[in-house]
């Protein structure tokens, strides 16, 4: 008979779970199911509070990260923090804001866990430019204005002689092109992208908190949108929407408005 006291408890499986833009309902079914079930949370700065109020209570918290300048957990680090809790026999949940696979490191992740030989599987989530654009109202893309989309990070400094985004190129693609992590690089991305041919009237849409009770949005033209973003003060975490779309907003525009109405009612109750 087997001495179950030497038995090592089984690895677990390690879930990279997006958890969209921040409006807790934007949460899919399977992430909310997950993060109720989970031995371990691992998440960064962009999870909102109410979606971390899903979690199993006996769940351990491990915080991995914090935006500008503030605590950040190296990547190989965050890695071996998924693996050690793996083969500890926990199901961890590894929470990430938007979706694991948009800019979100998810990939390097997949891979030390293959590496690993731990289980794991991948749960999408409503990505942050997706979501800026429903909420601020702008298709995306529409059969009289554009009929792809590309999805850039801004985050590389675009003076760097060896930048691998040719910003140029992008001014010529006639897409709409939806910018992450680009509020500190705008001023000169937006030149590039002018460089290459994109007209100066070419509408530009910021989005900041998109789907929260802090969204704003800032519609201007590529011109114009660093600056009068910085006047306004715009920040992260910010998606800038440029193309013809973006200038649909004016039209379909919903939930500032909504934001803004019920932050009046708030004012005038209190
Ligand atoms: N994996 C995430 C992106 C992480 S990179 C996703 O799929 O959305 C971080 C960047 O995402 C921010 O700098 C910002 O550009 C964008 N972002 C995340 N949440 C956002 C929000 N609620 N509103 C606007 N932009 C957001």
């Amino acid at each position: 008979m087997n001495d179950c006291s030497t038995q090592v408890a089984p690895t677990g499986t390690v879930y990279l779970v997006g958890a969209g833009p921040g409006d807790p309902e934007l949460l899919t079914r399977k992430a909310h199911r997950l993060l109720g079930a989970a031995d371990a949370i691992v998440h960064d700065y962009l999870v909102a509070p109410e979606i971390m109020a899903l979690a199993n209570p006996a769940a351990e918290l491990v915080f991995v990260g914090k935006k500008g300048g503030g605590f950040c957990c190296p990547q190989r680090e965050i890695e071996s923090i998924l693996v050690r809790l793996a083969r500890a026999g926990k199901n961890v949940v590894r929470l990430k804001g938007g979706d694991p696979f948009v800019f979100g490191r998810g990939g390097e992740e997949a891979e030390a866990l293959v590496e690993a030989g731990i289980a794991f599987e991948i749960v999408p989530g409503v990505t942050s430019a997706l979501a800026a654009a429903a909420y601020a109202g702008v298709p995306l893309t529409h059969r009289a204005h554009a009929s792809s989309v590309v999805f850039l990070t801004g985050h590389e400094d675009p003076t760097k002689p060896d930048s691998v985004i040719h910003w140029e190129d992008y001014g010529k693609l006639g897409a709409t092109l939806c910018l992450y992590m680009g509020m500190k690089n705008l001023e000169t991305i937006t030149r590039r992208l002018q460089a290459g041919g994109l007209a100066p009237e070419t509408p530009a849409l910021v989005v900041q908190s998109a789907t929260t009770g802090d969204h704003r949005q800032l519609l201007s033209t590529i011109a114009k949108v660093a600056l009068e973003s910085e006047h306004a003060g715009f920040g992260a975490p910010a998606i800038v929407v440029i193309g013809e779309v973006a200038a649909l907003s004016t039209k379909l525009a919903w939930f500032q408005s909504a934001v803004a109405d019920r932050a009046g009612v708030c004012a005038s109750a209190s």
